[in-house]
């Protein structure tokens, strides 16, 4: 197939999730004068600290820079994680309990099990249709290495995230997936998928429900002040807040250029194919598992909650690029995994922003007293920025909860990085390079 052959001709650069709801400009709502919490970002993390801070009985206003949709939250490819996606973070976080105690790590891990169950209680309390489903994923390995990396890990995941994992030998992947791509892998049975934009509408809607303010087509320029007497400049006026959230991720920006410096947006990529011919799309994932693997420049994929599309997204780059460079790439990508695609077109192509920390792990904390933050999916956040907005709401709310493992965690920065990630394309480069390497010495 020719470079542009693989576009349908009616394709369109945007979320296939947007043919079932999509941002729109709302009448315009204005800005008050005051609001006891003001939240920056109108993503999962604004919304869901925003719905239980007014559940708490607490005034806030979500401020979003464009329409209430425009981020990463109604465009991901909406695999729901409970916990074993940490990955590497956990790593450094694992030596803190030599002595057998509970270590940072499982803590991390225990609390980011909760995430799951989390979404799963807010769909449900909210009514929210979004064909949500436990379905379980499955991890591929390319390489034999790399199967028993993921195999070392299946213990503290299922002790400490109750993630039920197993791992599956190459000789038996094709219960899970009908490609010979993987070297086997793991499979994650307390993981479930959704539709990511009727999530975010569900949300949206509770927020209304609950008496949220939402401010859209207004970004905050800069926060200045103190609890009790913050001054949020933005570009529809000021406004005055006892509190603030951050919640704004892979968008962050230099209105808080003490948390711009601690992020590295980096784009990410899925494609939408065609309607398959009956039955194929079945067959290619017949448990109708979300799947990820396990390359540095990783893909992850599952077949459309109708069952007729396969959703695929990767790292075709690490920049926001156009279609015409990010589709061909992920077609090739999809291809090598499923031959039996080769001819399936392109009916929409789409990019986004995640938000990398310097140690792999999401964060919540304060910025200074009064100042909160929720940042940092490292490219998986439905449920973990769910429940890094939940939490940050029930800490301002007080009472009874428990410190989150994720509060423990200071959000580091590194030293000459401002904000601005120059490096990216050389990582790409970089890993792409090493993946090869590490392919051709597995053989
Ligand atoms: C292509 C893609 C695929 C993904 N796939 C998955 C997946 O399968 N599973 C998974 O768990 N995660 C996935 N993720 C990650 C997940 O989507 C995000 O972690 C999550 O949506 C982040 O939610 P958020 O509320 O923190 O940020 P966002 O949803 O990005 O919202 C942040 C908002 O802040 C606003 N904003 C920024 N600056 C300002 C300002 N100064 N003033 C006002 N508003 C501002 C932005 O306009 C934006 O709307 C994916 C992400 C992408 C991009």
């Amino acid at each position: 197939m020719s470079k542009g052959g693989i576009f349908h001709p009616d394709f369109k650069a945007m979320p296939w999730w947007w043919e079932a709801w999509q941002p729109k400009a709302e009448p315009p709502v204005d800005l008050p004068a005051r609001t006891t919490v003001a939240i920056m970002g109108g993503g999962y993390a604004g919304l869901n600290a925003a719905i239980e801070l007014a559940r708490g009985g607490v005034d806030c206003t979500v401020m979003e820079a464009n329409d209430f949709g425009f981020g990463a939250s109604t465009r991901n490819g909406g695999a729901v994680s409970g916990g074993v996606s940490l990955g590497k973070g956990l790593g450094g976080k694992r030596r803190l309990g030599d002595d057998g105690a509970e270590t940072l790590a499982d803590r991390l891990l225990n609390d980011s099990s909760d995430s799951l169950s989390l979404v799963e209680d807010i769909i449900r309390r909210e009514n929210i249709d979004c064909f949500w489903e436990r379905s379980g994923r499955f991890a591929g390995a390319v390489t034999r290495k790399h199967y028993d990396m993921l195999a070392a890990k299946v213990d503290q995941f299922n002790q400490h995230a109750n993630a039920q994992c197993m791992m599956l030998p190459k000789s038996l992947q094709h219960q899970e997936i009908d490609s010979d791509f993987y070297q086997g892998g793991m499979l994650v049975q307390r993981s479930g998928k959704l539709h990511p934009a009727l999530y975010y509408k569900g949300l949206l809607d509770a927020a209304r429900r609950h008496a949220v303010r939402l401010v859209s087509r207004t970004r905050v320029e800069a926060v200045s002040g103190r609890r009790g007497a913050f001054r949020l400049r933005t570009s529809r006026g000021e406004i005055a807040a006892d509190e603030v959230i951050v919640a704004t991720n892979g968008y962050t920006s230099d209105a808080t250029p003490q948390l711009k410096r601690k992020v590295i947006p980096v784009a990410s990529h899925i494609i939408a194919t065609e309607e398959l011919p009956d039955g194929l799309a079945k067959s290619l994932i017949p448990q109708g598992r979300t799947i990820s693997d396990t390359p540095r420049v990783l893909c992850y994929y599952r077949i459309s909650p109708d069952g007729k599309r396969m959703l695929f997204g990767g790292r075709a780059r690490f920049t926001a690029v156009s279609p015409e460079v990010s589709a061909p790439a992920l077609h090739r990508f999809m291809s090598a995994r499923f031959p039996q695609l080769r001819e399936a077109r392109v009916t929409h192509a789409w990019t986004g922003n995640i938000a990398f920390t310097f140690d792999f792990l999401p964060h919540m904390g304060q910025v200074q007293d009064g100042m909160h933050y929720c940042l940092g999916c490292n490219g998986s956040g439905v449920a973990m920025m769910t429940y890094l907005g939940h939490q940050t709401a029930r800490k301002i709310l007080g009472g009874g909860n428990r410190v989150s493992a994720f509060e423990e965690l200071e959000l580091p920065g590194q030293f000459g990085y401002g904000g601005t990630p120059w490096f990216l394309p050389l990582v790409g480069t970089y890993y792409r390079f090493r993946d090869r390497l590490d392919r051709f010495l597995d053989r």
